[in-house]
Parts: structure tokens; sequence; C-alpha cells
């Protein structure tokens, strides 16, 4: 039915649906793109045009879209058992089988998995078991949170609380919970100038040592981060950050979180960032690749020092009363199996590495010297170029976003969809992509970028 009809689908979207993440009013006058259906990396809208998904829809169809293993995965195990939790002793298969395979891929020190449906809910539930650990511990003053400015660490009253980025703030009334947050570790934004890589990270470390004795360190409960950013505009930590966040963490007996949602299952061309960075958390959170996001799953996994005192309270008090009822789902889980499988059945970690340097490559070359460019950057398949309104001085366009948003609407039109964060474009495609599919994503993109600019 055309888009224009008043009953057509488009008609009712706007009608009765309330867009995350979206301009409501600009919604109301443009109404939306239907996405109908998916093969590989591209995506096809009900009006038969079709696009490729240089975001992998929200950072997360590593395997791209229509791959038939995942679905019959989920079919299997919805005629099998469509359904059950993991309360009161209860539990299935495919989670038990998915707990054991993340704890086999990931850091060593992780030894047990809690399953969500989202990453702001594995993200609050990493909030509540430091505390419960913390309380387990009789450390009842260590309570707040370190986050970046810039962290994105999802929407949730305690997740979005984290989050660094002011849309998610504004008139939420958020953040709630205790949390601290210092700044964006983007060598190109924030370093002084003279400064090397080096000397802007031990900068950092002391900001960050500076903020826990200023608050005391009894107070402190983590520190909370994504090994590099995604959605606050994909940036990835100067040299020698992380080793020296965690010496500071140690010192004062904080945790590390290592978010790993949009970084988790290849997307820098190793299996997780913390291997990328030397990271050694002590609570790992992953979703969106767990299963491509064909069904919503995700996973925190804890050490096992933190384990055996959850353990030892819960035996004291009764019970560990957190748990969601969709958590540990059989369905998702079995899915999440299968997209393991396939990553690493068809190297799509080592894909991701070969494709994604030629893709850095390319972006730099394309695009480093254009005058309205003031950075090109990423690792392996995730990338952004950064819109200046002037490079010399690094001035930002005024309004921020009107140039990124041009960009995105004149990507639909050259059939490539990009992601504008403000100014930032940010790319993400599924692993799969091969290297000439990549190049024909950044040969529309240009077109678009030179259309709009
Ligand atoms: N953490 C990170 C790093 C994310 O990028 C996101 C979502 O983009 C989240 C957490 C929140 O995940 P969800 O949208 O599934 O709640």
């Amino acid at each position: 039915m055309p888009s224009s009809l008043p009953n057509s689908i488009h008609a009712r979207d706007v009608e009765y649906l309330l867009h995350a993440v979206t301009n409501a009013r600009r919604h109301e006058e443009r109404g939306p793109i239907i996405i109908d259906r998916g093969e590989g990396i591209h995506v096809f809208d009900d009006e038969g045009r079709s696009y490729i998904e240089a975001m992998a829809g929200l950072w997360s169809v590593a395997v791209g879209f229509g791959e038939k293993r995942l679905a019959d995965a989920a079919y299997r195990q919805l005629q099998k058992l469509p359904y059950y939790h993991s309360f009161s002793h209860k539990s299935n298969e495919p989670a038990v089988l998915l707990a054991e395979a993340l704890v086999r891929i990931s850091p060593e020190r992780l030894t047990k998995v809690f399953f969500t449906n989202s990453g702001s809910e594995a993200n609050d539930t990493a909030v509540k078991l430091v505390w419960y650990y913390n309380n387990a511990r009789g450390l009842h003053a260590k309570k707040t949170f370190i986050a970046r400015q810039g962290g994105y660490h999802g929407i949730t009253i305690a997740a979005g609380s984290l989050t660094g980025l002011p849309t998610n703030h504004r008139d939420f009334d958020l953040p709630i919970i205790p949390v601290k947050h210092v700044t964006t570790p983007h060598f190109y934004r924030y370093a002084q100038p003279g400064e090397s890589e080096e000397a802007f990270s031990t900068r950092l470390a002391e900001e960050l040592e500076a903020t826990i004795l200023e608050a005391g360190p009894d107070t402190i409960a983590a520190f909370i981060g994504e090994p590099l950013m995604g959605a606050g505009g994909v940036i990835p930590p100067p040299a020698g950050y992380w080793e020296k966040v965690q010496a500071v963490c140690r010192r004062y007996d904080i945790l590390i979180v290592a978010d790993e949602v949009i970084n988790g299952f290849g997307r820098l061309g190793t299996m997780f960032a913390c291997e990328y960075y030397g990271i050694d958390p002590d609570i790992l959170v992953l979703s969106k690749q767990i299963t491509s996001s064909y069904q919503p799953l995700a996973a925190l996994l804890i050490s096992d020092a933190i384990y055996q005192a959850i353990a030892d309270n819960s035996a004291k008090i009764g019970t560990l009363g957190h748990g969601f009822t969709a958590g540990a789902h059989p369905v998702a889980t079995a899915v999440g199996l299968e997209n393991l499988a396939i990553i690493e059945e068809n190297g799509l970690v080592e894909n991701a590495r070969a494709v994604g340097e030629v893709m850095q490559r390319e972006l730099r070359r394309r695009f480093a010297d254009h005058p309205l460019v003031g950075e090109v950057r990423g690792i392996g398949l995730i990338a952004a170029i950064e819109l200046v309104a002037d490079k010399a001085t690094k001035a930002r366009f005024d309004p921020v976003g009107k140039l990124g948003l041009a960009i995105f609407d004149a990507g639909h039109e050259h059939g490539v969809i990009i992601r504008a964060i403000g100014d930032q474009i940010a790319f993400c495609p599924p692993l799969i992509i091969t290297e000439a599919e990549m190049i024909e994503m950044l040969d529309r993109f240009e077109r678009a970028f030179h259309q709009a600019t």
C-alpha cells in the first residue's frame, strides 16, 4: 500500500508508535522507513528500496540478516521448550551451555554468568550486584560508581545514570544513583596542545585518582567503561589509558566493569576488547552481538571473588533476591549458542580484523583531508568520522548535528544506513561483510557525503 494513503502502515506508525531515540515532531512530518526484510548486509524497505546496513542495525547483527541457522535454532527450541526461568534452582540446557561457552571464551577470572534481556538490565544488575557484594563485605558506604562523560551504558534508572550523555539525562531527572563522570578519553578533543597520548592518559588517570580521593576511597565501588566508546561517538582510548586506569582502581579496591555490549564478539578484531586493551575486568557485560540481536539477551560475567561473596551472603539471608522472568531464556540462549558457533566456525573475528584494517585505511584515505572532517577514527569494523566547522580550530558546527542529519538522510537516498551522533558519523557493519561489500558501502556513503556537504 503506498505510504501516502491514510490507512497505510506508515500512517498507522505515526498514529500509534512512540519511537525510541527520535524527534517525535519531526517523525510526524516525515514518517517512518518501514524495514521489511533483510539478507546478509542488506535490508529492504516496504517500498522495495535496498540499503547496506552500515550500522548492523544498532551495532548488533554480527552474522548479518536472514541467517537461517539462527531461525532454525530458535524454531527447534520453541518446539522443545519455549520458555523457562532460572528462579528457585530451575534451569534449562541452552542457558547452561551458553554460560559455559561464555566462561570459556572470556577473560580467565570470570567464572559465573547471569543472563538478562537487555544491556541496560545487565548494567542495572552490575550496579546491584556490586552493592550487594560490598554490603556482604561489610563495606556499606562503598556504593558510588565512576563512569565517563560520553559513555553509554543504557537508559534504565541505574544504567541511564551511568550513561554520560546529556540527551539521556535531560528531563528524565538522571542521574539518580550515586555516580561521578570523569573526562572522555578522547585525544583529538581533550588533549592539551603538545600533550602525547601517554601523557594524556596519565593526566586522566590522575583525574580519576583525585576524584576517588576527594570522595573517599571507602565510598567508591566501581569504575565502569566501554573499552572503546561506542554510542558516544566511537572513541578508541589513547595509548596506555586502560593500564593506568586499572592501576588506580586496584590501588583503592575499586571494581572494574567492562561494558562490551558493542565491543564484544569480535567487533575490534579480537573476541573481546578486553583482550585488545589488556583489561582484566571484575565484571564483563555483553549483549547485542551475543545473539546478533535475533533475540533479546544480555549477559553479565562475574569474577569468582564476587561470586563467593554473593553466594555466602545469599546463604546467610536466604536468597539472592534478583532476577528477571525472561532471564536465561531458553530460546534466546539457544540462538546465542548457534550465533557463537557461526562466529567461531566462519572466522568472523578474523574477518573483522582483516576487512576492518582495509575499512580503516579507506576511510582515512577518502575523508581525512576533507576540510569538514576533523578526525577519522576506529579499530576493526567500528569507525567514525567527526565533522567540524573549522579544521584548524576543531570548532563544532552551530547548531550541532544539522550536517550529520543531512548526511544521514542523504545516506538513505544512496542506499546506505549509517548513524549520525550529532556531527559524528558512525560505521559498524555486520562482521560477515566482505572487502568488496565494504568498498561498495563506502562508495555509497561517499556519494551521500558529497551530496550533503
Ligand atoms: N551498554 C552499551 C555499551 C551500549 O552500547 C548499549 C546500547 O547501545 C547498552 C549498554 C544498553 O543496551 P540495551 O539497549 O540493550 O539496553
